[in-house]
């Protein structure tokens, strides 16, 4: 609990103590004026001190529990958002912050980045290695796109099993595409260790923006469609929803070293 936190606590404690204090003084004043009560000042004495001792010891269990719960709802509310293998932000966050970022900004360029031949991977190495590739290359990712210069959001999550997304905003088009060519090339450069292995992959990235009418799911449609064009080119290479561009040339998908 934080010290603002059991500050605020003190002073609810505060409050609802006084509030059964005037409570318990007014009731026994009405009895006094309407029975025959004796020994006021001792009865006035008792409808001070219990609630002053009890409504402490009652009250502040329950403010605590309830600031243990709100911190639960946050943590769970963060966990809904989370990809549970990887780690990253998942599809629904991914989402969310689309429309936020789509609800303020026109310049919004979204990615979709899918593993070429994962599932050779899992066939070849086993689902675990497969997990492991899965995590290095969210890593790869997420450090990359952070790396970016000149970009308002950054953001990258796992929003399928092999697939990623990369959502960046305030990017010229030259600059997207240095960053999808720039995925790409390290992916490729980088081969995931692990096991004992050096396990070479690549991936496939769709490129697509944002036109002024346009929704983060039909933008990011756009970019599968795109990612689609570079799997059937050849895969280890990105491509443009538009059509314009040419991304680095397809290279041996899986090795093992
Ligand atoms: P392409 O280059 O066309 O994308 O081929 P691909 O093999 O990557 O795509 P495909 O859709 O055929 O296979 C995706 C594989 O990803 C199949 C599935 O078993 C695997 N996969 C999905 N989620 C996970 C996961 O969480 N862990 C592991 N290890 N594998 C996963
Ligand atoms: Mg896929
Ligand atoms: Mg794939």
């Amino acid at each position: 609990m934080s010290r603002d936190e059991f500050l605020g606590s003190i002073k609810g404690v505060f409050i609802i103590t006084m509030a059964m204090v005037v409570s318990a003084n007014v009731l026994i004043t009405i009895m006094l004026v309407f029975t025959d009560f004796r020994d006021a000042a001792l009865h006035y004495a008792l409808a001070t001190i219990f609630p002053l001792i009890l409504t402490p010891t009652g009250t502040f269990p329950l403010l605590v529990m309830s600031h243990r719960l709100r911190l639960m709802k946050n943590e769970l509310e963060g966990l809904l958002r989370l990809d549970a293998l990887t780690e990253m932000p998942n599809r629904r966050a991914f989402f969310e912050l689309a429309e936020k970022t789509f609800r303020r900004s026109s310049a919004v360029t979204l990615m979709m980045v899918d593993i070429d031949h994962f599932k050779r991977v899992n066939d070849t190495y086993g689902h675990d290695t497969g997990d492991r590739v899965l995590r290095s290359i969210g890593q790869s990712i997420q450090h990359i796109v952070a790396e970016t210069a000149d970009a308002g959001v950054k953001f990258a999550a796992r929003i399928g099993g092999e697939e990623f997304a990369v959502l960046i905003e305030g990017l010229t088009a030259a600059a997207a595409e240095k960053l999808a060519g720039g995925l790409v090339a390290a992916i490729e450069r980088s081969p995931v260790q692990g096991g004992g292995r050096s396990i070479k992959v690549t991936v496939s990235v769709g490129v697509a923006h944002r036109r002024t009418s346009d929704s983060p799911d039909m933008v990011l449609r756009a970019a599968d469609n795109a990612c689609y064009r570079a799997k059937r080119l050849g895969r280890n290479q990105w491509r443009d929803a538009e059509g314009l561009d040419v991304g680095p040339p397809a290279t041996p998908v899986l090795t093992a070293a």
